[in-house]
């Protein structure tokens, strides 16, 4: 799985919890941008990580690809001719509810709208980028999708509640939102109660394992979370820290 040191290639990423006789199909992928140079590049890395890999230059014809390749996951230039990746991405959202979207912008764009609800991408991406980090990104929307594909789940503990097929939590009965990465932590720690979880197995469970970020942006997210789920964030009942370490739910009060 993922980089294999002595052929220097990726291997294709199937998540483990699906079933075994899907592990020789692999994964497809749509690569949707107009300067051709860049096409190239992610096409050739992807296919060479494993994917299999569409290309095409315009929005029109990506809205056909769309249903005649059905990617699992699609690379968007968000300024293409014609249709732009906006327009693809939203007609995704309306009709494709499980394929993940990597929107590639220009710096200085606005990241709160490709993430939130107007536009609704899993993740997206600055260019210029690293390739190794784009083949990170795909694995890890693949690996929170395949999360919340899996039969009902609902993990309780205590006043907390959260349902993984319905992507719901709410505490008190109380509905609260989470972002998606605070949504695959909450769930990494309630699958492992009790258990010190360290940050670098935290980062490769939830981002990938060879995202490039370090374990600060992981704290930054606990943080965050912990502001959602804690009554007192400053005093946590629920996400402890393992000092020099990393991080423990406590199950029980
Ligand atoms: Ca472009």
């Amino acid at each position: 799985m993922g980089y294999n040191r002595s052929t220097g290639t990726y291997d294709p990423v199937i998540p483990e919890r699906w079933s075994g006789q899907m592990k020789d199909i692999k994964v497809k992928v749509l690569v949707v941008e107009d300067e051709e140079s860049i096409r190239r590049f992610i096409t050739l890395n992807l296919s060479a990580a494993g994917y299999l890999v569409g290309d095409t230059a315009t929005g029109e014809e990506a809205l056909v690809m769309l249903k005649t390749f059905v990617p699992k996951v699609v690379v968007l230039d968000l300024m293409l001719p014609g249709i732009s990746g906006l327009e693809v991405c939203q007609k995704i959202r309306e009709t494709m509810q499980e394929t993940f979207v990597i929107m590639l912008t220009a710096r200085g764009q606005d990241t709160d709208k490709i993430l939130g609800l107007e536009l609704g991408a899993d993740d997206y991406m600055v260019k210029p980028f690293n390739p190794l980090e784009l083949i990170a990104r795909v694995k890890a929307v693949l690996r929170r999708g395949a999360g919340f594909r899996d039969p009902k789940e609902i993990f309780n503990c205590r006043d907390l509640c959260l349902n993984i097929t319905a992507s719901k939590f709410s505490k008190s009965n109380h509905e609260i939102e989470l972002t998606p990465i605070e949504f695959a932590l909450l769930r990494v720690f309630m699958e492992n109660p009790g258990r010190t979880l360290k940050r670098e197995e935290m980062l490769n469970t939830v981002w990938g394992d060879d995202y490039f970020g370090d374990t600060k942006t992981l704290d930054v997210h606990i943080r965050r979370l912990r502001e959602k789920i804690e009554d007192n964030p400053s005093q946590p009942e629920y996400i402890k820290t393992v000092w020099g370490s990393g991080y423990r739910w406590q199950q029980e009060s």
